[in-house]
């Protein structure tokens, strides 16, 4: 087995309490405090110095771009002196805070091992670098399946063994350097981008974001508020603590998306209890120190529809010939994608798509693609109560288990997954006219529910705790409320008939793709007006190397932004997934021209 007390790579190059002066400016000010001393800053020259390049944000997709560049400029003849400068406030680069190898194992990814792989498969040096099952089963010492659903802590380790061969690669050709910093803010020079951390600046002549979700928000202090405020999820082992979350206490979970089930397991199978599986269903055995009771509640109280294990789950190989077909259909639809275009042309090849995989698994002819927008219509309009919330959950694990028929939403949520990379295609980079955005944006919202759901052994475990009453949905298209009682704020939980008083209410809902738009470096570069948001999708435009693209004034030069942040500009890129987007390979060819034309080196 794969060891899991790992220790971080060496972080620093740079001693932490010694900020890195290399490349900032003679006049810069130090961005610390006025109560702490400045940092030495030298005096860089501007000729004949080396090209900085500076990545802020390490996680998976900072490592994809690193890897990237690493290959381009290995496959250069003659390089300039380059220096590499790499912001990451986690631990573990590579991997980030969402795969941080620390994190519990029951924490579980929502795709299967076999489709996670960093490397991208272009040539023989590719062939050799392995995928996570290859590595799993090679260095981990774990015999994985690829169809499993492996846990994200596993994912964590392979990612920044990744990151370990990628600067080992990189520091034959360039001067690294990581730094263990958070980016607070970014300005434009006039010929440099200048970051800011709370010790010191720097400048590059290139610069790269791939910030993702942000740093994870802070917890309320540990003192009264924790009654009323809420809690984040992440990360459980600190936040969700029995200190933090007694045992026996009424606890409301905000939130019924993937994180919910995240935030439940740690207050169940993190505190030592038990899940077993017999047959097709799974029970519990508590530990005694679970809450009390666990509410989730939500706006509509729709569920995430359990993923369809593969192994359990036989489909018709058929099903490859239609879903082929769906993705040329979409592929052939003219850009950029009107209203008129939406409702009448791109969603009918989906649900007729979704049609004919229901009509080919159950060998009928019964649904159309008619049946599947009235079905998808009326689960929209649904606002479930604890019943219907539960029978739908039932139902998708029955289906995703093999110990029921297909049915439509499994058609439509396979039928999104296998058209995803078509679409990916084609509403990206403005393929989608501004006006349809808000339909889109609802469709593929609740199709996140549909096709990108959780395993199904983690419905099958939330199924268990319901069955048990450690998990109650009675307000599950609830709301919560906070009110003063006595001198104490309280909470809440309210439905069309009562009102619960809990003890704690745990946020799992993530901050959204807008929300990581607001992050600070992404608002210092809105507020000088070097980025701008692509109207309809409402995040930040980019161009297809992940430059800022701007409608009014110049497109500034030598910054990228890859990422949550630019979700909807590009489609479905808040994943591990190197197939769907090749953003990373883009761009470092593109960096590697910009180094081979740069005056400053000549
Ligand atoms: C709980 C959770 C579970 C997920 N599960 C899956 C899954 O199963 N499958 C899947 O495909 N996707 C999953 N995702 C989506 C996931 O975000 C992507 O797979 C992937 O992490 C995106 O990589 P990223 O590098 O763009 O962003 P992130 O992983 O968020 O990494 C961003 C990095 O930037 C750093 N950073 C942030 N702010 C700053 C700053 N100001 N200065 C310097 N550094 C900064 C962070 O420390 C972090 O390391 C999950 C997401 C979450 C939150």
């Amino acid at each position: 087995m794969i060891d899991t007390e790992i220790e971080p790579s060496r972080h620093d190059d740079v001693e932490t309490n010694t900020p890195d002066t290399r490349f900032a400016t003679p006049n810069a000010q130090p961005a610390a405090s006025e109560s702490e001393p400045p940092p030495q800053l030298a005096a860089s020259s501007p000729l004949g110095r080396e090209y900085r390049i500076g990545i802020v944000g390490c996680g998976p997709r900072g490592l994809y771009c690193l890897q990237s560049l690493a290959d381009e400029l290995q496959n250069c003849e003659s390089l300039p002196p380059l220096a590499i400068v790499i912001f990451e406030p986690s631990d573990f680069p590579g991997a980030g805070n969402v795969y941080d190898p620390r994190q519990p194992r029951f924490l579980k990814m929502n795709f299967a091992a076999k489709h996670i792989d960093a490397w991208p498969r272009y040539d023989e040096r590719c062939r050799r670098r392995l995928n996570l099952v290859d590595w799993l089963n090679h260095d981990g010492g774990c015999n994985t399946d690829p169809n499993s659903f492996v846990s994200r802590a596993a994912v964590g380790q392979y990612l920044h063994h990744c990151y370990q061969h990628v600067t080992k690669q990189l520091e034959q050709i360039a001067n690294v350097s990581v730094l263990q910093e958070e980016v607070t803010s970014i300005g434009q020079l006039t010929e440099a981008w200048q970051v800011r951390t709370d010790r010191t600046l720097f400048n590059f002549d290139e610069l790269l974001l791939t910030v993702g979700h942000g740093r994870w928000p802070e917890p309320p202090e540990k003192c009264v508020c924790e009654t009323s405020a809420f809690i984040p999820t992440f990360p459980v082992s600190e936040n969700l603590t029995q200190e933090r979350i007694p045992s026996k206490c009424d606890v409301a979970i905000r939130g019924f998306g993937l994180t919910w089930i995240d935030a439940t397991l740690a207050l169940t199978e993190g505190r030592e209890g038990e899940f077993h599986q017999s047959g097709q269903d799974w029970t519990y055995h508590p530990s005694g120190h679970e809450p009390a009771c666990v509410y989730p509640f939500s706006r509509t109280g729709r569920p995430m529809l359990a993923k369809p294990d593969e192994s359990l789950f036989n489909q018709p190989a058929e099903l490859d010939d239609i879903w082929a077909s769906g993705r040329e259909a979409i592929e052939a639809i003219a850009r950029p994608i009107t209203a008129q275009t939406l409702s009448y042309e791109l969603w009918p090849i989906i649900t007729d798509t979704a049609a004919s995989a229901i009509n080919c698994s159950t060998d009928s002819s019964a649904t159309t693609s008619e049946t599947v927008q009235a079905w998808f219509k009326n689960w929209c309009d649904a606002t479930m109560d604890a019943d219907e919330s539960l029978r739908a959950m039932k139902r998708s694990y029955n289906v995703a288990t093999g110990h029921a028929k297909p049915d439509i939403a499994w058609a439509l949520g396979a039928a999104w997954r296998n058209l995803y990379p078509a679409l990916v295609q084609s509403v990206s980079y403005g393929g989608l006219a501004s006006d349809p955005w808000p339909k889109f944006r609802n469709i593929a919202s609740e199709m996140e529910r549909i096709a990108f759901g959780p395993p199904a052994e983690n419905v099958g475990k939330m199924l268990a705790l319901i069955e048990q009453g450690i998990v109650n949905l009675q307000f599950i298209s609830g709301s919560i409320e906070q009110k003063p009682s006595g001198s104490e704020e309280l909470l809440f939980l309210k439905n069309a008939v009562k009102t619960h008083t809990v003890d704690r209410c745990i946020d799992a809902v993530l901050r959204s793709p807008k929300e990581c738009t607001t992050l600070g470096p992404f608002q210092s570069l809105v507020d000088e007006k070097a980025v701008e948001h692509l109207p309809g999708a409402e995040t930040l435009h980019i161009d297809n190397q992940g430059r800022p693209v701007k409608r009014i004034g110049n497109t500034p030069d030598g910054i990228a932004i890859i990422g949550r942040a630019t979700e909807g500009c590009v489609l479905g890129n808040d994943t591990l997934s190197r197939t769907l987007h090749d953003h990373p390979q883009r761009w470092a060819a593109f960096v590697v021209k910009r180094i081979q034309n740069a005056e400053i080196l000549k």
